[in-house]
């Protein structure tokens, strides 16, 4: 049949072309974005000119450095000091503060305000701060400080209510679409957890209290215009939860066409896991990360996200990990292909082999 070909030579050959075959794909997991192009995606002016800080590093003096110090101190990273004693200087403070956001947000640890750091730093994010306390040095997930969440009472499921402001809404979207955005978050979260969310006719008593504000409205924590801050909410048990109305916040990019545009379905989702306790995780696909860019969808619960809820409230009796653990696998295009890829393979040497008389 192979006059110069043996049988195990030809065995041997079809091994090794089976290992080859089962090597993992040379793809890219996610295209990695062009940090110009973040750059330039940024809108908020403070934190636009952050830019000129590029490649900036211990021993640098750039004019404006002193505002990049007042976005550490924000999120948490540098001790709050007056803005007056605030230096341009890329002083042991700033390197430290740089090496921790780095850590914290799962960049490359060079504690340089190099390319991938300036574009992150410039992101559209939460308002919350990254400042909290890991409970598991083995997880990503973390609570606010004191853990605080809404308690349950006996073995019923927790009933949260909700409402929307009468008076702090946005113009752009019908109520309705608003709505419906903020019940598909509040059901990935109360799929998970036995936590119910139900709409409330009164909003002064509903245990959330969402709204659309601009700028500073009153709670310590001004919003900042289109893009920089997106929203934020407060730990339990306070349920307020303020999205900034100077967004253009969109239900359906294909219809809303803004390049600044923000997905409200993904920051709602984000929000209402600081409403339930979970403070930033530094894994960037977990909803709890904090920065989202424009025009970008992440409103599916990771793993992370779910092992963090359910360690503050226990599982919804209903919930099976194993169909997080398919959606964790489908939704990764790289992961996906990799293994209908070494699938196909392995189908045709089975054939192949069977063809030959070698698999019985
Ligand atoms: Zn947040
Ligand atoms: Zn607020």
């Amino acid at each position: 049949m192979f006059p110069f070909f043996s049988y195990s030579q030809f065995s041997l050959s079809l091994l090794f072309l089976s290992l080859f075959l089962s090597l993992p794909p040379v793809v890219p997991a996610r295209t990695l974005p062009d940090p110009l192009t973040n750059l330039k995606a940024a809108q908020n002016n403070t934190w636009r000119s952050f830019a000129k800080f590029l490649d900036a590093g211990r021993g640098s003096h750039v004019n404006g450095m002193s505002e990049l110090k007042k976005y550490f101190q924000r999120f948490g990273y540098l001790e709050p000091v007056s803005a007056s004693n605030l230096t341009d200087s890329f002083d042991d403070g700033l390197e430290s503060a740089v090496l921790a956001y780095q850590k914290k947000l799962g960049l490359t640890v060079t504690g340089k305000l190099d390319s991938d750091t300036v574009s992150q730093i410039m992101s559209p994010r939460c308002g919350v701060s990254d400042e909290s306390r890991t409970l598991h040095a083995t997880r990503h997930f973390v609570y606010f400080s004191g853990e605080p969440r809404w308690l349950r009472v006996g073995s019923a499921p927790i009933k949260l209510t909700y409402a929307f402001s009468p008076v702090h809404t946005i113009g752009n979207l019908p109520s309705s679409d608003i709505k419906s955005a903020f019940d598909r978050a509040f059901s990935r979260w109360s799929a998970v957890i036995p936590v119910t969310f139900t709409p409330a006719s009164d909003y002064s008593t509903a245990d959330v209290k969402i709204g659309f504000y601009h700028g500073d409205h009153g709670d310590g924590d001004p919003f900042d215009g289109v893009l920089g801050i997106l929203g934020h909410a407060f730990s339990p048990k306070n349920g307020r939860l303020h999205l900034d109305g100077a967004e253009t916040w969109a239900v359906d990019f294909a219809s809303e066409k803004s390049r600044t545009a923000v997905d409200l379905e993904s920051v709602a989702t984000h929000e209402i896991g600081h409403v339930l306790g979970l403070a930033h995780s530094s894994v960037r696909e977990a909803v709890m990360y904090p920065s989202l860019s424009p025009r970008t969808k992440r409103a599916d619960l990771k793993m992370d996200d779910v092992e963090g809820v359910q360690a503050l409230y226990g599982s919804n009796p209903n919930f099976k990990f194993s169909s997080l653990l398919e959606s964790d696998t489908s939704s990764s295009w790289a992961v996906g292909f990799g293994r209908s890829w070494h699938s196909w393979a392995t189908y045709w040497i089975m054939v192949l082999l069977m063809t030959l008389g070698l698999w019985t």
